[in-house]
Order: C-alpha cells, then sequence, then structure tokens
C-alpha cells in the first residue's frame, strides 16, 4: 500500500499540470494516486514510475472535451450495430458492468474505433463511478449530522470512500466489471495490433479492472491468450475467469456481480440465441420494434397489460427483457442510451403517448 510520503510526492510531481487546468483535480485523488502506486510499486522507483504514467494521462485528459458524448465512437454514430458494447447497471459492489458481444458488433475490422469505443466506456464508467461516490458522500454527511443531533447507543462507524485496498479489493467501488460474451467470435477476431492498443489504452487506467468474465471462449481464442497472457501483470490475470453460461451461478461470481446482472446476463444470452431475432435484434430498444417484428405486425393497444402480450409481442409493447440494462441503471435519471436517437424507435412510442411504461 501506498505510503503518505508516497503519495505526496506523487501529488507534487503533478502540480503544476493541477493549477493550469482544475479540471485535472478530481482525477489526482487520494485513491487514483494509490491506483497509480500500485500499479507501478514493483519498479524501481514507483514515484518516479507512476509519476511519469499519470503525466501521461492528465495531457491525454487535457485533450478531452468537456462535453461527453453519449455514443462511443464514430463507427456506432454512424451505425448502432457496429460494436455491442455498454455498460448494463452496477453490481453488488456498486461496480459498472460493462456486457459486450461479437455476434452485434458487425464492423470489428476498424481497430481505431474500437480502441475509442472501449475508451469512451471507461470515461463513462469513471462518471459513473464518481456519480456513486457523491451519493456515498452525502449519505455519510446526512448520517453523520443526524448522528450529532441523536447519537445512537451504539455508534457504527460510515464508510465514505468504500475502498479496503484501492485496485486490489473487491469492495473497491473505482473497478470496472468487464463480461465479454464470446457469442459470434471468429478465428479472425484475434487481432494482435488490437491487442496492442488495447494495451496501450489500459496505461491510462491503472487498477481498475474489478472483474473480466470471458463467458464460453472457443478453442480459436486459445492461441491469442497464450500470446496475452504472458503480458499481464499478476494481479491482472488473477481477476480473469473463464467460465460457461452455467458457472455465472457459482458461489464465486454470484458474490462478485449479485443477482440482478447474472440473471440481465442469462436472459441477454438466451434472446441473442434466439433464431428468429439473432439478426435484427437491436439492443438498444425497450420496445418491440419494426425491425423485428415486420411491418405487418399489429399495434399495441391501449391496455398493455394484457397477458397475451408476453406470449405474442406486438409493436410497441414493452420487451421481458430491457437489453439495455438492469432496471436500477436504465430508469435513472441520469442514464443516457448510447446511441443515436434517430435509431431508437422505441422514443417514438412513448412520445405519441402510445406506449406507456408499465409498472412493474
Ligand atoms: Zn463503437
Amino acid at each position: 500500500m501506498a505510503s503518505p510520503t508516497q503519495l505526496a510526492a506523487l501529488l507534487a510531481s503533478v502540480r503544476s499540470m493541477i493549477d493550469s487546468d482544475p479540471r485535472l483535480a478530481e482525477h489526482c485523488d487520494k485513491d487514483e494516486l494509490s491506483r497509480y502506486l500500485a500499479a507501478y510499486a514493483e519498479y524501481p522507483d514507483p514515484v518516479v514510475s507512476a509519476s511519469a504514467a499519470l503525466k501521461g494521462t492528465l495531457k491525454f485528459r487535457k485533450q478531452l472535451p468537456a462535453e461527453h458524448d453519449a455514443v462511443p465512437c464514430p463507427d456506432c454514430r454512424a451505425d448502432p450495430l457496429s460494436h455491442s458494447m455498454r455498460i448494463i447497471g452496477l453490481d453488488c459492489h456498486a461496480r459498472p458492468v460493462v456486457y459486450t458481444n461479437f455476434v452485434h458488433s458487425a464492423n470489428r475490422s476498424n481497430t481505431s474505433a474500437i480502441v475509442e469505443h472501449i475508451r469512451s466506456i471507461m470515461e463513462s464508467s469513471l462518471r459513473l463511478i464518481r456519480r456513486e461516490e457523491r451519493k456515498t458522500n452525502l449519505n455519510a454527511r446526512v448520517s453523520e449530522a443526524s448522528q450529532k443531533v441523536n447519537p445512537p447507543a451504539d455508534s457504527i462507524p460510515v464508510s465514505v470512500h468504500g475502498a479496503l485496498v484501492v485496485g486490489r479489493d473487491v469492495s473497491d467501488r473505482g473497478q470496472v466489471v468487464w463480461i465479454f460474451d464470446f457469442d459470434g467470435f471468429q478465428p479472425s477476431d484475434c487481432n494482435p495490433e488490437l491487442v496492442h492498443d488495447v494495451f496501450q489504452l489500459t496505461t491510462l487506467y491503472p487498477e481498475r479492472l474489478g472483474l473480466a468474465v470471458l463467458l464460453n471462449t472457443p478453442y480459436s481464442f486459445s492461441k491469442l491468450w497464450a500470446i496475452v497472457n504472458p503480458l499481464l501483470r499478476e494481479t491482472t490475470v488473477s481477476k480473469i475467469r473463464f467460465i460457461n453460461t452455467a458457472a455465472l451461478r457459482s458461489p464465486e461470481i454470484q458474490t462478485q456481480l449479485g443477482d440482478a446482472v447474472i440473471r440481465w446476463v442469462e436472459e441477454e444470452m438466451m434472446e441473442n440465441g434466439d433464431v428468429l431475432t439473432r439478426s435484427k435484434k437491436c439492443f438498444w430498444e425497450w420496445r418491440y420494434t419494426r425491425k423485428e417484428l415486420g411491418d405487418e405486425q399489429p399495434e399495441a393497444e391501449a391496455d398493455l397489460s394484457s397477458g397475451d402480450e408476453e406470449l405474442f409481442p406486438k409493436l410497441g409493447s414493452l420487451k421481458n427483457h430491457d437489453p439495455r440494462g438492469i432496471r436500477s441503471y436504465v430508469y435513472h435519471t441520469e442514464y443516457e442510451l448510447p446511441v443515436d436517437r434517430v435509431f431508437v424507435e422505441s422514443y417514438e412510442w412513448e412520445k405519441d403517448g402510445k406506449g406507456k411504461p408499465r409498472s412493474r
């Protein structure tokens, strides 16, 4: 764990950069400095190495526009089926969960666009993490104030940051979980150039990986893994799990992700396997669309509570499984759909009042 002296030295080394751009300050808090020092702990001089890496990240952040674009990359702006890679919610440790598959990623040849998409997802994850931190800090302040007014008999200490060991512990709320569903993976997806560029990108986000779940990897992936594995740090490898769908329900994965996320992944995979909708699935739609059902389908009746709709989905009626993500995430007021509005048919139904959200 980083010592106070190391933290102070690292902060001092980037002080002038922070002073010249106050936006950078939120990326140099104690937890973030600890992550950099943890990532370079095995180097001869961790502070010097961490400082060089942090300066590189801050330089990169200075170039980022203040306003973010919810659509992750240029390819997805043109065609939302380019990359199926999105945040689908928070796990039971309040860590953002990213789900990606190959079958709904139509454009897998443009390496720079994929890297841009991953970078954008990481930035969205960090915004989400900061939102949760603000909420935790607010709750802690409210709790502290109420205890001052009316102190409890047995005082319970309030955890503000939630992180026990930054970057190394499951309770580090600054981490991100990645679920790689290998459905649709092809041998041509073994792209060493992409691996190299993603490695470069990860230097901007040290110790941010909480867990990587690789679901149903085919034999053809083993050749790429043989190249990648020796390049990874031991800490990173310890966070990677190769499992099949059934093992999502293993005690370890349950403890890490929680039931809501696991149930969503199971339902998503089951839906992706449906031969009728497999090639037509719009993973950003929460209502049945023309593309999925066909133009000749009748429109939804005003009464959407009819039990028949689950057996015979109608145009504009709510889907049983929401492919955008888990409910607590997509119905949050700050949720942003990572697809340009022009591609989203579901909005039409809510705008016209034809489809009213059903209470669940
Ligand atoms: Zn994209």
